[in-house]
């Protein structure tokens, strides 16, 4: 049995979930004690609960303390299955951090899995549906499985209702993945997502990033969303160069200007731009699992460039490492640009 501190580095959800698609995958029981200690209101919280109980369903697991609020969890898989399977959050919760908890398992299932997602596809704090479709999946996908992600209808919060499909095939073993450079910008764009509320919304957002990144009026899209339970905005920034596509996001709320929101969106690009990295913040701290997955089975991997490391992303190096027998190196070249090795235990 593993024991996790969740109250470590970061301390937040993340933990949580890694922790369990580690268990899945090695099958290693583990206990996480201070759940989300570093939290205002620690403890599982519905996204996590369900997270939790998709976890359980898909290996089969015998589990101890799956109830909101809970500061301590025990979790033992004993078989993982690939098959269908419909996780419903209840909430706006994002559904994209439950996918993220089962797709580790399930890309190296043995057999393909459909997983329908209902609650909230675009939150702040989480990965936008856009983000795992556009940045995430593609370079998982270069690691040998196969992901077919199809966004039904939005779930914005407080409302919810949105509903993702998503297909896993594994495909054998996982590759290595070498991501130092990201090559030429090929194609960059705004598009912003309007539920329920004014068009002019989505137009200032889009006219403030295309103005303020000096990229041609043809960069920007609104798009008016007509089948959300509720009202919602979310700013999307695509940057797809010859190696990688990164996305940008930030969300329109109640009292916050259009021109605030896109404001958030183009200090994020800029960082990323003069960066010159291939990998951005938030794509560093969720590539981690995927690769140090891949060492652990000792064929799959890899190297990535990315900017300084947050909390997140160092928190995850540790989770990782406490399951797998791998090699994990950091290398500080300058003060936003880093390089991330992840590699089995016996190669150097
Ligand atoms: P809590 O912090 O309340 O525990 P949580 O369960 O959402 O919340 P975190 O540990 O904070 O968990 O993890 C949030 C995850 O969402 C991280 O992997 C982070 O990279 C990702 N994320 C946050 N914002 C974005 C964004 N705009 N685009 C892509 N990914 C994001």
């Amino acid at each position: 049995m593993i024991t996790i501190d969740g109250s470590q580095g970061e301390g937040g959800g993340q933990i949580v979930r890694s922790s369990l698609a580690l268990s899945l995958v090695t099958g290693q029981p583990v206990t996480i004690e201070n759940v989300r200690a570093k939290r205002s209101r620690p403890g599982l919280m519905r996204q996590h609960l369900t997270a939790f109980q998709a976890a359980a369903e898909i290996g089969k697991a015998v589990v101890e303390g799956d109830a909101i609020g809970s500061s301590k969890v025990m979790f033992h898989p004993h078989e993982l299955s690939a098959g269908e399977y419909n996780f419903n959050i209840g909430t706006a919760g994002s559904t994209m951090l439950v996918l993220q908890t089962v797709l580790p398992a399930l890309m190296v299932a043995d057999g393909p899995s459909q997983v329908i997602l209902e609650g909230g596809t675009h939150n702040p704090f989480a990965p936008p549906f856009d983000f795992l479709q556009k940045a995430y999946a593609p370079l998982v996908a270069r690691l040998s499985p196969k992901i077919e992600m199809t966004l039904e209808r939005p779930g914005f919060y407080p409302a919810g209702g949105g509903r993702a499909i998503v297909s896993i095939e594994p495909a054998g073993q996982l590759k290595t993945i070498s991501l130092l450079d990201r090559g030429s910008l090929s194609r960059r764009s705004v598009r912003a997502l309007v539920s329920n509320l004014p068009a002019h919304i989505g137009e200032r957002e889009c006219r403030r990033v295309i103005n303020k990144c000096n990229w041609g009026q043809e960069s920007g899209t609104v798009e008016e969303v007509t089948n959300a339970r509720g009202p919602g905005n979310a700013l999307i920034v695509e940057i797809e160069s010859q190696h990688v596509t990164e996305v940008f996001t930030s969300f329109g709320e109640k009292g916050r200007p259009a021109e605030a929101v896109a404001e958030k969106c183009v200090k994020q690009v800029r960082r990323y731009l003069k960066g010159d990295v291939p990998v951005g913040e938030y794509l560093a701290d969720q590539l981690i699992l995927p690769l140090a997955i891949g060492a652990g089975q000792g064929t799959g991997g890899g190297r990535f460039r990315t900017l300084s490391l947050s909390p997140h992303s160092t928190t995850h190096l540790d989770v990782v490492q406490r399951f797998l027998d791998i090699q994990v190196e950091v290398e500080e070249k300058d003060r936003d640009e880093t390089i991330v090795s992840i590699q089995p235990a016996t190669t150097k």
